[in-house]
């Protein structure tokens, strides 16, 4: 069998090092072109010899002298910068990209990946939330493979095998309800991120945990379903599933539902992505009906989670609008980690950014870009006066 050469962005999150833990049990179907993170020099270099990839990426310049001192002697490239990115992604070397780095900072290396035809294992959401039309659109036109990592979208693509699209009548993404399930806004106004962060089922990195707990991360799934499966807003619904078993439904025309199961651990549809379309055996715990006798469904709360509402909002008026919900977002969810504001008011200032940049139907890669560094600066300047209603309010 030919081996996948994998290019892993982001390798040392947490989707990035539970990628390596399957790239690990699978040695005779996986190597490993490029590794890439962010600042974390440490885990890149123990990473890099380990898996002996070609090239590494450390995004902090800072940092460059320590991977290249440690990895001096190997035969491995060490580059600095996201710029390298794109280039790395674009190797005749690469066979498949994971995306696997948090934010809109990821849109041009995925970009890229696309533009030279390779498949993309996708977990970077925030990048069909910025641009999924663009994103699709030059898919499409590269015959590049967008193959989701997110549970809910790899349930629904799992689910769509041997179906066919226009017999779809809706999809329901899961949702956990995260920490603040059955909370109502009065108990919500005083939560600090620490309890925000203590998910039930998922263990995640810091920005979609905080996602998780606001559902903005439902709601950056509903969008990003928008774009994977081709589908209008109307046939996307949430439903709360507490256990986090059932990973996503869908609804055929007949009224037929199909939904896919599996214990929450993020291996299985990173595997899935990475062997697609093989179904490989592996040592993963694995879901036993014994231990879950009750599966449990409940409508979701849009009036607590106001973020999942701004959300379908955005998508529905379309164009640059979830762009700026998302960088509104990525601005919020810093400031909340910092306790910088409160977690009600990560909505107030998001729907108050979406309001204040300017509208753009039909927006270029230029005008996502700018979109982007529009709405950060708008949602700081709201993050700071919100700063002091919090205080007077604490
Ligand atoms: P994380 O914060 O744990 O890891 C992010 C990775 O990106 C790290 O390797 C980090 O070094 C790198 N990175 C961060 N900022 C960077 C920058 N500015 N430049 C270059 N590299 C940078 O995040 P995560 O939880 O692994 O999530 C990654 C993506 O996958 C997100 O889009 C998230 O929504 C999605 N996702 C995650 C999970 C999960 O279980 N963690 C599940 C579904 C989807
Ligand atoms: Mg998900």
């Amino acid at each position: 069998m030919e081996k996948k050469s994998i290019a892993v962005l982001g390798a040392t999150g947490s989707i990035g090092t539970q990628a390596l833990e399957v790239i690990r049990a699978h040695p005779d179907r996986f190597t490993v072109y490029a590794l890439t993170a962010g600042s974390n020099a440490d885990l890149l270099i123990a990473q890099a010899l380990e898996f002996r990839p070609s090239v590494v990426v450390i995004a902090d310049p800072d940092k460059y002298k320590q991977v290249q001192t440690a990895l001096a002697g190997t035969a491995i490239n060490v580059l600095a910068g996201n710029e390298a990115l794109e280039e790395v992604v674009q190797h005749t070397g690469v066979d498949t990209v994971l995306c696997a780095l948090v934010g809109s900072v990821g849109l041009r290396s995925t970009l890229a990946a696309i533009e030279a035809g390779k498949t993309i294992a996708l977990a970077n959401k925030e990048t069909l939330v910025v641009a999924g039309a663009l994103v699709m659109d030059l898919a499409a036109r590269k015959g590049a493979r967008i193959l989701p990592v997110d549970s809910e979208h790899s349930a629904i693509f799992q689910c769509l095998a041997g179906e066919q699209a226009q017999q779809v009548d809706k999809i329901y993404l899961t949702a956990s309800g995260g920490p603040f399930r059955g909370k109502r806004r009065a108990d919500l106004n005083a939560v600090t991120a620490e309890q925000a962060l203590r998910h039930p089922n998922w263990v995640m990195g810091a920005k979609i945990t905080i996602d998780s707990a606001s559902l903005m991360n439902k709601g950056l799934e509903v969008i990003e379903a928008k774009w994977l499966f081709n589908l209008d807003v109307s046939q996307i619904d949430v439903v709360v599933h507490p256990q986090s078993i059932v990973h996503s439904l869908v609804q055929f025309k007949d009224g037929s539902i199909k939904a896919q199961l599996g214990l929450p651990d993020m291996k299985l549809p990173i595997q899935y992505a990475l062997t697609y379309p093989d179904r490989v055996e592996n040592a993963f715990p694995r879901f036993d009906f014994t231990d879950f006798s009750t599966l449990t469904f409940e409508p979701v709360d849009r009036v607590t989670f106001r973020n999942l509402e701004l959300a379908y909002r955005a998508l529905a008026t379309a164009g640059n609008m979830p762009c700026i919900l998302n960088a509104a977002n990525e601005v919020v969810v810093a400031a909340f980690l910092k306790g910088e504001t409160g977690f009600l008011a990560m909505s107030d200032v998001i729907e108050e950014t979406l309001a204040a940049v300017t509208f753009m139907q039909q927006p270029t890669l230029a005008d996502y870009e700018s979109t982007d560094q529009q709405s950060r600066i708008i949602a700081r300047e709201l993050v700071t006066k919100s700063r002091k209603i919090y205080h007077i309010e604490k």
